[in-house]
């Protein structure tokens, strides 16, 4: 059933959040509110339910891992709105309103040839979700880009401006994700992007994808294509088989014990990072250990992709938990790397 509260406040009971999760895990939520104005939102804050009551903030659902029902208000941000707030000769910043859709505001910029996010093309979920974990691909994070946000405290209802000092972004994590967890409700996002792009092709099989299309003039629109090409061929479709993108991160070790395990598995796959650690390819770790495209009851380490855990049908959130434990903890044995989980586990 729904109801329309707080000014048609638009609010569910007892719905699945199915259709809410890329994974497409079926648990209950006691209440879903899809928040679209800011003064829906203030009103929610006023209404005490972030300090009286247990909540979960949504975006696309495309990095969380649902293991239980939800007791309590899911709100879902559904804030809309792009904006170009000044330019000068070199840049342009465009603010986002949360609730846009990621790839949608990629394009908005790629029409207009502001560069800086087109590596970026294609990653599912929404541009308020996207500082959580500073998201990445082919070279790029949003950090490069990143201005400023618009953040709602929820204890208080104050707005509050985060540079990029005050964010802590590092590989796939933020400030939103660990010491300010469940704090904020994040409004906008401004980025300051190039009027003359700086093209990043180095990375992956963009060159040769380019090479492919008979690119002769390289643009952000023909880097755009080339990485939706890379991403739709390489990455599982959450519409055909429910997943969450890479479910692990890359996990980063000494140079000395890159070396050690290098000299007993020679084909490794490992990169520098500029803190001086060695990147490894969590991948490569769950193939070794022989997780890749295996199948353990209606869930599995994808057969192309072996970070992706993914939803054969009717999966239960705690049984692709389980599988993601027992993957852990035969690479630790197996390699002595404690890799990490990406996605949120609620
Ligand atoms: C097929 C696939 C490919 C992917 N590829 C990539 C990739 O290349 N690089 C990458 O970095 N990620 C990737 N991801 C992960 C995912 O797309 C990103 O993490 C994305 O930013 C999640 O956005 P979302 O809106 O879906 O967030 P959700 O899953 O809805 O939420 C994620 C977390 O952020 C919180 N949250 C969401 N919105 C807000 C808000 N406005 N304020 C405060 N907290 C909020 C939630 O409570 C939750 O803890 C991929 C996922 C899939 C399914």
């Amino acid at each position: 059933m729904t109801y329309y509260l707080y000014h048609m406040m638009q609010e569910e009971y007892h719905i699945s959040l199915k259709p809410y999760n890329t994974f497409g895990i079926d648990v209950l939520a006691d209440k879903l509110i899809h928040i679209q104005t800011l003064g829906q939102l203030n009103e929610l804050i006023a209404s005490k339910v972030f300090i009286t009551g247990s909540f979960l903030i949504l975006g696309g659902g495309s990095n969380i891992l649902l293991t239980q029902d939800v007791k309590g208000v899911v709100i879902r941000n559904e804030l809309k709105g792009i904006e170009l707030l000044k330019e000068d000769d070199n840049f342009v910043w465009v603010k986002a309103m949360g609730g846009e859709v990621w790839h949608e505001f990629v394009l908005w910029n790629i029409e207009r040839n502001y560069g800086g996010v087109e590596n970026l093309s294609l990653i599912p979920g929404t541009v308020g979700a996207a500082p959580m974990q500073n998201i990445g691909a082919y070279g790029v994070e949003i950090k490069d880009t990143f201005e400023s946000l618009e953040a709602l405290d929820l204890k208080t209802g104050e707005l509050k401006v985060f540079l990029q000092r005050d964010c802590k972004f590092g590989y796939r994590e933020s400030i939103f994700k660990n010491e300010a967890k469940g704090n904020y409700f994040i409004v906008s996002v401004t980025f300051k992007l190039h009027k003359r792009p700086v093209f990043n092709n180095s990375y992956g099989s963009i060159q040769q994808v380019l090479e492919k299309n008979g690119v002769k003039e390289l643009s952000i629109k023909a880097i755009s294509d080339a990485v939706i090409a890379i991403r739709s061929s390489k990455l599982p479709n959450p519409s055909v088989i429910g997943n969450a993108g890479s479910f692990f991160k890359n996990p980063e070790i000494d140079e000395t014990q890159f070396n050690a395990l290098k000299a007993q598995y020679p084909s490794i796959v490992g990169y520098p990072t500029a803190a001086g650690k060695t990147k490894v390819a969590a991948g490569w770790l769950i193939e070794q250990c022989g997780w890749k495209g295996k199948r353990v009851g209606n869930t599995g380490s994808h057969k192309d992709q072996a970070l992706v855990l993914v939803n054969y049908g009717g999966v239960k959130g705690e049984e692709v938990y389980r599988l993601s434990e027992a993957i852990k903890q035969s690479v630790a044995d197996t390699f002595g790397i404690h890799i990490q989980t990406e996605v949120n586990i609620i």
